[in-house]
């Protein structure tokens, strides 16, 4: 562990490819716990590669990352699975429910990997059902609900190991707009007990909302802006944890 107040910190971090793709070329990135932080980006700018390395699922290629204290480059898969599984929930465009799985089973799933008994994992994903209005739906199948209520079970599934980091991929990417915005007020409201919420979106609208904006362009980042009411905006610009935007 480190003393820094960072739980996501990226230090001239890349990934390359063997097909000699740069993917990401030497990013800084440090987001605080409790912040709120829209990725944008081209197509191909590297945005779901960085959310990957953050959330562990791939490693870089040279640089550092940390994860709630820790560098993952030098934790084995088993420490960084258990890493993964009690600091970070994921979300994804396309949901990735089971089929055919209730959706109690299908958010117990998200403790599979925590050591949870089956029936407190059912117990605690039917209180993380409720908790996102879906206290109704406990029984359904991924096929019996609406493309907006199945990325609220694959949120329920997301915070059921309460988690200080979710990292969403274009959670409303696969919405209609009434569906997104309950999305992103879900996340909002997860934000506002305390949990780091990481969303990339193709959409001005939800990132011009979100407190702070990175913005990826080719591999780096070209741009990493915060409103007045981000928690870092009353910091000095020289506090490495809260540096300003750059370039627009
Ligand atoms: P974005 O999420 O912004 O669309 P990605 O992070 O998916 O961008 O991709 C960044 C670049 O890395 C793209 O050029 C993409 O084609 C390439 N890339 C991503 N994943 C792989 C992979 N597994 N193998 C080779 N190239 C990849």
């Amino acid at each position: 562990m480190n003393a820094s107040r960072a739980v996501i910190e990226l230090r001239d971090a890349t990934k390359s490819y063997a097909d000699g793709v740069h993917a990401l070329r030497g990013v800084d990135l440090a987001v605080e716990q409790g912040e709120l932080v829209a990725i944008t980006g081209p197509s191909g700018s590297g945005k779901s590669t960085l959310l990957q390395l953050v959330g562990t699922l791939d490693r870089a290629t040279s640089g550092t990352v940390q994860v709630a204290g820790h560098d993952v480059s030098v934790l084995s898969d088993a420490r960084l699975s258990a890493l993964r599984s009690r600091h970070i929930g994921f979300v994804f465009q396309h949901f990735h429910l089971v089929a055919g799985h209730s959706t109690v089973d299908n958010v117990a799933d998200g403790l599979l990997y925590a050591s949870v008994p089956l029936r407190e994992r059912r117990a605690r994903a039917r209180t993380a059902l409720e908790r996102v209005g879906l206290g109704h739906r406990l029984s359904h199948t991924p096929g019996e609900l609406s493309g907006g209520e199945k990325q609220r079970v694959a949120i329920a599934r997301a915070l059921v190991g309460e988690p200080r980091i979710i990292l969403a991929d274009e959670p409303t990417g696969a919405l209609d707009t009434a569906s997104g915005e309950m999305v992103m007020s879900l996340l909002r409201e997860l934000n506002a007990t305390g949990t780091t919420v990481c969303v990339i979106t193709h959409d001005n609208e939800i990132a011009d909302s979100l407190p702070r904006r990175v913005r990826l362009r080719d591999g780096g980042i070209v741009s990493d802006l915060r409103t007045a009411a981000s928690p870092c905006a009353n910091l000095p610009t020289a506090d490495p944890q809260c540096v300003k935007g750059t370039t627009p």
